[in-house]
């Protein structure tokens, strides 16, 4: 629980940090371990990156994120 949101802190400032560097950042499926594949879709119009991630290894499922860029 607590480095959870340690994570979730240290990934936002990332991606404030550079656009570029989130685009890089892996995460692990909490379930089986195994990394998520990212898909990211920018739009540059209203500043919103569309993320989801999904575990390919396991039936977790599908997290969807939407960042706002300042
Ligand atoms: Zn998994």
């Amino acid at each position: 629980m607590e480095n959870k949101l340690d994570y979730q802190l240290e990934y936002y400032e990332k991606y404030f940090g550079d656009i570029k560097q989130v685009k890089k950042t892996v995460e692990n499926c909490p379930n089986c371990g195994n990394p998520f594949f990212f898909t990211h879709n920018t739009d540059y119009k209203t500043l919103q990156v569309k993320e989801t991630a999904c575990c390919t290894n396991c039936s977790f499922g599908k997290r969807k994120l939407v960042h706002y860029v300042n």
